[in-house]
C-alpha cells in the first residue's frame, strides 16, 4: 500500500496491529477518523492512553477494576465460598449477563498454552490455590471453555488442590463444546452454570 502522507501510513499501520483489522480495515478507520470533529480523534486517544496508564486488577479476583477490589468482590451480597475460574473478563461479563451466578470470580487471566510460552506461573493460578489453602473456598466451578489448553488448565489446577476440603465442579458440556464461552448465548450459559457437574466425572467422559 503505497501513502501520499508518513502521517497517514503510521497512523494505518499502527490501528492495523489490532487483532481482525487489516491495513484496508484500518485506512477506512483512519479516514473515517479525519471526517470527523477532531474533538473525536482526541478523546480516542486520551481514552486509549488513560486506560493504559490508569487500569487497575481487582487485588483479589484479578478482574479489571477501577477501584482496588471489584464491585463482584465487595458485594456483601455475593457467596464467597463459591469461586467461578474463569479466563478473562470477558468471560466474568458473560456469565454475569446470565444472572445465574452468585459467588465471586477468579480471573486467570489467559490458558496454560506451552505452544505460546505461557505456563502456570504466567498466571494468577498460585492466588487461586492460596484461597483454597486458606479455607475460603467450598467449591471451585472451572468454566475455561473445552479446548486442550482449558482442559490441561483444569486439570493443572484440580491437581494442585485436590487434596484440600474443596469441591470441584465444571460447566456442563455439550452445546459449548469447541465455542470459547463468550460466544455461548445466556439461557446456555445460565443453564451450563445451574447444571454444573463434577470436575471428576467429566474427566472420566
Ligand atoms: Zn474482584
Amino acid at each position: 500500500m503505497e501513502f501520499s502522507s508518513k502521517l497517514l501510513e503510521k497512523a494505518v499501520n499502527e490501528m492495523s496491529q489490532l487483532p481482525g483489522i487489516g491495513k484496508r480495515t484500518a485506512l477506512r478507520l483512519v479516514l473515517h477518523l479525519l471526517n470527523q470533529p477532531e474533538e473525536q480523534s482526541i478523546q480516542l486517544a486520551n481514552a486509549l492512553s488513560q486506560l493504559r496508564t490508569d487500569i487497575n486488577f481487582c487485588k483479589s479476583c484479578h478482574n479489571i477494576s477501577d477501584t482496588e477490589l471489584c464491585e463482584i468482590c465487595s458485594n456483601p451480597r455475593r457467596t464467597t465460598e463459591i469461586i467461578c475460574v474463569v479466563e478473562d473478563i470477558r468471560d466474568v461479563m458473560a456469565i454475569e449477563n446470565t444472572s445465574s451466578f452468585k459467588g465471586l470470580y477468579h480471573v486467570l487471566g489467559g490458558k496454560i498454552s506451552p505452544m505460546d510460552g505461557i505456563g502456570p506461573t504466567d498466571l494468577n493460578i498460585q492466588s487461586l490455590v492460596e484461597k483454597v489453602k486458606n479455607g475460603q473456598v467450598k467449591e471451585l466451578i472451572f468454566a475455561l471453555g473445552s479446548t486442550m489448553e482449558g482442559d490441561t488448565t483444569n486439570f493443572y489446577i484440580y491437581k494442585q488442590i485436590q487434596d484440600y476440603d474443596v469441591e470441584t465442579s465444571t460447566i456442563a458440556r455439550g452445546i459449548s463444546v469447541g465455542n470459547e464461552l463468550e460466544y455461548t448465548d445466556e439461557i446456555t450459559l445460565g443453564r451450563s452454570i445451574v447444571n454444573r457437574i463434577p470436575f471428576e466425572t467429566s474427566l472420566k467422559s
